[in-house]
């Protein structure tokens, strides 16, 4: 039986201690001859040898494309979480190219000599049976609770799990005697067995062996890829190489062939004249037969799948992860909240987006837009609907040297665009924090550090890239799509998914960075004093004010700033009436790149539950807001409260110019609580203060709050807009503009 997987070779190579470069020498040429994989024996009790993991290592440093796996491992010898661990980490270093093969241990009496307790045939395929759940275990870092395993050989008492590998390693076990046999059957990703120890007819026993395991454990067999060594021989000419291993191939399912041999010459005959034979023999057999052939699903994590998601229809040119696939867990959840989406899609460019979308529509579950993840409404993921993720596309490209033009792909995370601009002396004010994403908050505004001196970073839009809810392209900017190009600043998340944007960029080297501690014992006076000294400030310092319940009994409030400025002079004069707004417990100011202040270390997608914020925009803190804000504050009910100050260069542009509004506000406020009906009851108390809101830090999806993000006339013109280009209300999953609304 042809079990159709895609064919591939490797070489099996002695991992001799004299001289110890010769494996490393032979397996490098095995991925200069084009071989998918080098494989290397493990005997941990034989001297001549090299230990075979730290070869794995060390030629996995020395190589960059060919896979890595040993053949077979001892796992007796080698602890399984410990195992699991050094596998995950070999992974992560090499980039995804390592497979575990797994063995039962043999040659006991040596392992006793150093010892080891020796194990009956039985034991042993029952503790690699343990061993392989305890590392896929080990491996399931998104798993929170403690790891406890409770088996004969492995006893695990709360261990952490992690880190997990690159991708998911395939377990192949080298298998002869039934009990092995169906345990490859029942768990294991490939047979390993040495075409040397079988005898005439075992392949195929066995193979009856592991599919019928395979199938009694609800299991596809050709979830079990067919593996197997072949001795080399110099002799052998290159028409008996290839009429041997077709029928192994089409006949006996082998997928993968190794071969046996450390003479260079032979690896190479093998490669160019064995290799391309064997390929053309069986693509031709295959063809005939009319073998299915290419990447197959396996039956369990087919039962993952979700309803509604036509997951058959999916085009085949789109990367897609589903539940159950190894990468599902780094991209089901956002930073702020958890999820469980049905289907993750990840275009590469434009024509992919829209082919994304044409899926999406046809579909009856949720539809999020995804760029960065770090949207506070936690939006961009959902439980058993699509995701459109753009992570794929973060292109940064400079379009104009002299009129600080640049094209920046929604995927791309802030930090990565300080990191593009600085070297040209320039920089776009995008927000305090450097992981956030750029689709997101340049479709929805973009409050960031430059903000009182270089406007929103939509203020510094120039054009944007859309893909509308009908599938088509535009680019909209001053001259085209006029009415897109208003809609997109400020309420872009409901007109299309943009792709790429075209901002001007500012010139701006390195900057005066301020931290400031305080004691916070007078809240409300902080508060207000630190918004007098905002709005008397000089529009080349932005700070933001965090304040929290007190911790150990002690009142806090946290100062962050930049000042646009490298001279330490003007920085001073700048910091120093916000050092003075209440007693400081501790303060730093650097000068630094402002990519610096945006080089923030990558944060973990791992949001749990729903997040609880809801955002204000106010003109001035007035001693009541103050008092109000400080009430809410002691109460616990908040456990971050934020104010940014904004004004300025934001509130020059006209009310009207984009559909971000309110943009005489001074201040943007936003708290976050951990009981949503809490902070409701709280926030209606300080709602009378604001006069509208941000969306960018707001949850709540309730209608009225988009009452509050736009005035009437804004909010009508951005429904009737919604009516023409979006009818069908596509995209609807955050703060919708109901096309049929009022
Ligand atoms: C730690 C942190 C700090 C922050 N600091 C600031 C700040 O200083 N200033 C500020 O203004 N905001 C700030 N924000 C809020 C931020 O602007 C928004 O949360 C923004 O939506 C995040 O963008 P993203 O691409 O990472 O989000 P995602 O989670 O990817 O997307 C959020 C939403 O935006 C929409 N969207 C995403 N991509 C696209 C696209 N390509 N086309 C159309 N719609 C799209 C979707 O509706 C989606 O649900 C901060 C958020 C966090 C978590």
């Amino acid at each position: 039986m042809d079990y159709g997987h895609p064919l591939q070779f490797g070489t099996f190579i002695t991992p001799a201690a004299d001289p110890p470069q010769a494996a490393v020498a032979r397996a490098q040429l095995s991925e200069q001859l084009g071989f998918d994989l080098v494989t290397f024996q493990d005997h941990p009790y034989q001297p001549a040898f090299l230990d075979t993991w730290t070869l794995l290592s060390w030629v996995a440093a020395q190589t960059s494309s060919i896979h890595l796996a040993g053949n077979v491992l001892n796992v007796p010898l080698r602890p399984a979480p410990v195992l699991a661990r050094a596998a995950a980490s070999l992974d992560l270093l090499a980039e995804g190219r390592l497979a575990l093969g797994l063995g039962a241990g043999a040659f006991w009496d040596a392992m006793v000599a150093m010892g080891f307790p020796r194990r009956t045939p039985a034991e042993s395929v029952d503790q690699l049976s343990e061993a392989i759940d305890v590392i896929r275990e080990i491996w399931r870092a998104d798993d929170r609770a403690q790891l406890r395993y409770s088996g004969d050989y492995y006893r695990l008492r709360g261990a952490k799990r992690g880190p997990a590998p690159a991708h998911e390693v395939p377990i192949w076990l080298g298998a002869y005697k039934p009990r092995m046999l169906r345990l490859v059957g029942a768990k294991a990703d490939g047979w390993l067995p040495s075409l040397s120890y079988l005898k005439p007819g075992d392949l195929r026993t066995g193979n009856a062996i592991i599919d019928e395991a395979a199938t009694a454990a609800g299991r596809d067999p050709r979830e079990i890829r067919r593996l197997l060594n072949v001795s080399g021989d110099p002799s052998k000419p290159v028409g008996r190489w290839v009429d041997e291993i077709v029928p192994l191939v089409v006949e006996d399912g082998v997928g993968t062939v190794i071969l046996g041999s450390d003479d260079p010459l032979e690896l190479q005959r093998f490669a160019e004249e064995v290799i391309p034979a064997v390929r053309e023999q069986v693509a031709a057999a295959r063809s005939a037969a009319g073998t299915a052939t290419g990447p197959m699903r396996s039956a369990a994590k087919l039962a993952k799948r979700r309803e509604g998601i036509d997951y058959d229809a999916l085009p085949a040119s789109l990367e897609a992860i589903e539940p159950g696939d190894f990468a599902y867990a780094k991209v089901r959840s956002t930073y702020m909240r958890g999820g469980a989406p049905g289907l993750v899609i990840q275009p590469r460019d434009a024509d992919e987006v829209a082919t994304a979308l044409a899926f999406a529509r046809d579909q009856k579950v949720p539809l999020a837009v995804r760029s960065g993840g770090h949207g506070i409404s936690g939006r961009s993921t959902n439980d058993g609907g699509l995701v459109i993720d753009l992570s794929r596309m973060r292109k940064i490209t400079v379009l104009s040297e002299a009129d600080r033009l640049v094209r920046i792909e929604a995927g791309a995370r802030w930090k990565e665009v300080a990191a593009a601009l600085a070297p040209h002396g320039w920089a776009l004010s995008s927000g305090d924090y450097g992981g956030v994403g750029v689709g997101g908050l340049a479709t929805a505004g973009g409050i960031g550090w430059l903000a009182r001196e270089h406007g929103l970073t939509i203020d510094r839009l120039r054009a944007a890239d859309l893909v509308l809810a009908d599938g088509s392209k535009v680019h909209v900017s001053a001259a085209e799509h006029r009415d897109l190009f208003w809609a997109v600043r400020g309420a872009g998340a409901n007109f299309g998914i943009v792709t790429a944007f075209e901002f001007q960029v500012d010139e701006v080297g390195e900057v005066g960075f301020g931290q400031f501690v305080y004691d916070a014992s007078d809240a409300a006076g902080l508060l207000e004093r630190w918004g007098a000294a905002m709005e008397a400030a000089p529009r080349d310092l932005t700070t933001n004010l965090i304040m929290g319940p007190p911790r150990r009994g002690q009142a806090l409030a946290q100062v962050y700033g930049v000042v646009d400025s490298s001279t330490p002079d003007t920085i001073i004069d700048r910091l120093t009436p916000i050092a003075r707004i209440a007693p400081l417990l501790d303060q730093q100011v650097q000068v630094v790149p402002y990519a610096g202040v945006m080089n923030v270390p990558d944060a973990p997608h791992d949001g749990q539950g729903d997040p609880v914020a809801r955002s204000g925009l106010i003109d001035h803190l007035t001693p009541e807001f103050a008092a109000a804000a400080a009430h809410l504050i002691a109460s616990g009910t908040v456990y971050f409260f934020q104010v940014r100050s904004v004004g300025g260069a934001v509130a020059e542009v006209a009310e009207d110019a984009t559909a971000y509004s309110h943009r005489s506000a001074n201040f943007s406020v936003v708290a976050f609580g951990a009981s949503r009906s809490r902070l409701d009851a709280a926030w209606g108390v300080l709602a009378t203060h604001f006069r509208g809101l941000y969306l960018s830090f707001e949850t709540d999806q309730h209608p009225k709050r988009l009452e509050e993000a736009w005035p009437p006339a804004t909010l009508a013109r951005l429904r009737a807009l919604k009516e023409r280009y979006d009818p069908a209300n596509v995209f609807r999953d955050n703060f919708n503009i109901d096309p049929m609304g009022d």
